[in-house]
């Protein structure tokens, strides 16, 4: 079963039809003839759809949301109100009041389930970031997202600018996002880093069904855009077309013979969806960051480091590339503390960090793995390259001394390296010995021997037997 239904209409026939419609797409359909018989099975279980009917014995699909709220359900449970044709009015009222769509009767079968199917799957990945979010909270990754909401924004797009000009004009007026105007051609292709729109409306005119279908699958699979809300509006083959536009993607559908009202409506519910599952997407990513970044220097942490330098080394067994590894320890450090001030001391390992970072390629892993320890990856390099990466990494610390707060002079700094080197190819080291423990424990042997022979300097570990 896809999911479960809950049809609530007075009419038992009514009911019947739906089952029909419902049980041939493979969802479950419970019922009640009232909303006082919907409170009951709400009480024993939770769907993931309403549809109801626009009149009910006890009250209209407003009242049935209040009560829903009153559960705790809101925002959990979408509803769609089925109208036998009620008046614009009517629609709207409900659609401001909050019922999710106001479809009319007799309603195209396709559509329907099109619709059913979009808005349960909205419904589902709101909850799951809710949940996700929940989780990262849980574990102490991430913070609750702050209130902030930055200006949205919608791009309207149309072939024929004159037709959405009174769209534009009439949104500018009753929305507080920005609306902005765009040809399909240049829908996507001109959206400017870091100004992605938050909702699209595809504006679709006679004979344009493909090319928007194209654009929406374009809006849906591009990495910037793929969060972006959709909303199509249209006439011509509505049911066939739409059914389709909802199937690919598209969040809601309108046609174009309704109000500037109405879309409004439509798009303001679409944009503070939206606002929430952006926030709680921001708060999982953010969190999820703080988990494996330094925030000192902004270098990965040891719990990233770890798995990841265990994943080089399985592909380098697969490919039978070499690399290396390397712990970078400060020299001396404790005396940089102890005259200048912990201050200082964060100073320069944040500029260790930095250099280090500087001075390597993004494949190669750098990370703080403990208070003045760096390891240090790189992945595809062998003995004599990863030497001399090395050697030129304690001269880029030593040969530039360093900028602390509060210090007239710049301060000199120094790191030892220990190093190992796994080449499967011109094998030195077993299988067996390449887990990142193992690793690190050699490299960090080969540490103390820099340091023996009196730091600022790079020595290798001996191979494994
Ligand atoms: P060696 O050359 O043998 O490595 O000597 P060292 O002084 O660098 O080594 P030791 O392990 O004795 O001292 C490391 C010092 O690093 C001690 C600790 O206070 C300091 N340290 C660790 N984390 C931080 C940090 O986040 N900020 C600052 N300022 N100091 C730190
Ligand atoms: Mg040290
Ligand atoms: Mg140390």
């Amino acid at each position: 079963m896809h999911g479960k239904v809950l049809v609530i209409d007075p009419i038992a026939t009514n009911r019947i039809v739906l089952r029909v419609k419902l049980a041939a797409s493979h969802y479950n359909m419970i019922q009640a003839g009232s909303i006082a018989d919907a409170m009951q099975v709400l009480a024993q279980s939770v769907p993931d759809l309403i549809l109801c009917a626009a009149t009910m014995p006890d009250g209209d699909p407003l009242r049935l949301l209040g009560r829903i709220r009153k559960m705790g359900l809101a925002g959990k449970v979408p509803i769609i109100a089925l109208s036998c044709g009620e008046s614009d009015s009517e629609r709207l009222r409900l659609l401001a009041g909050g019922i999710d769509d106001v479809l009319q009767k007799p309603i195209n079968d396709a559509l329907l389930l099109a619709r059913t199917r979009s808005i349960i799957r909205a419904y589902a990945t709101a909850s799951e970031w809710t949940l996700r979010e929940g989780t990262s909270r849980a574990l102490g990754f991430g913070e609750a997202a702050t209130a902030f909401s930055p200006e949205q924004t919608v791009r309207i797009i149309a072939d024929d600018g004159a037709a959405a000009e009174p769209w534009i004009t009439a949104l500018s007026d009753r929305l507080s996002a920005r609306i902005v105007f765009a040809k399909p051609s240049a829908a996507v292709a001109d959206v400017e880093p870091g100004r992605t729109p938050d909702a699209f409306v595809l504006v679709v005119g006679p004979d344009e069904g493909p090319e928007m279908l194209q654009l929406l699958a374009t809006v849906r699979s591009q990495a910037n855009t793929r969060h972006c809300a959709i909303l199509t509006v249209l006439d011509a083959d509505y049911t066939t077309l739409g059914a389709q536009m909802l199937d690919m993607g598209a969040n809601d559908l309108m046609r174009s013979t309704r109000s500037s009202e109405e879309l409004a409506l439509r798009l303001e519910a679409l944009l503070s969806r939206k606002m929430v599952t952006d926030s709680l997407r921001d708060t999982v990513r953010s969190g999820i960051e703080a988990a494996v970044i330094d925030p000192l220097t902004g270098l990965h942490n040891r719990r990233y480091a770890m798995p990841h330098l265990s994943r080089i080394s399985e592909r380098a067994t697969r490919t039978g590339k070499p690399y290396a590894v390397m712990v970078a320890d400060m020299d001396h450090f404790k005396r940089i503390n102890d005259t200048l001030g912990h201050a200082a001391g964060d100073a320069v390992l944040i500029e260790t960090g930095r250099r280090l970072r500087e001075n390597l390629r993004a494949v190669d892993l750098v990370a703080r793995i403990g208070g003045e320890e760096f390891l240090i990856v790189l992945p595809g390099v062998g003995l004599g390259n990863a030497r001399k990466a090395a050697k030129r990494l304690c001269q880029i610390i030593q040969g530039t001394p360093f900028e602390v707060p509060e210090q007239a002079t710049p301060v000199n700094a120094t790191i030892s390296i220990g190093m190992t080197v796994v080449d499967p190819v011109n094998g030195t080291h077993s299988t067996k010995s390449q887990t990142p423990e193992a690793l690190l424990d050699r490299a960090d042997k080969a540490l103390y021997g820099a340091k023996a022979k009196g730091r600022n300097c790079v020595t290798l570990s001996r191979p494994a037997a």
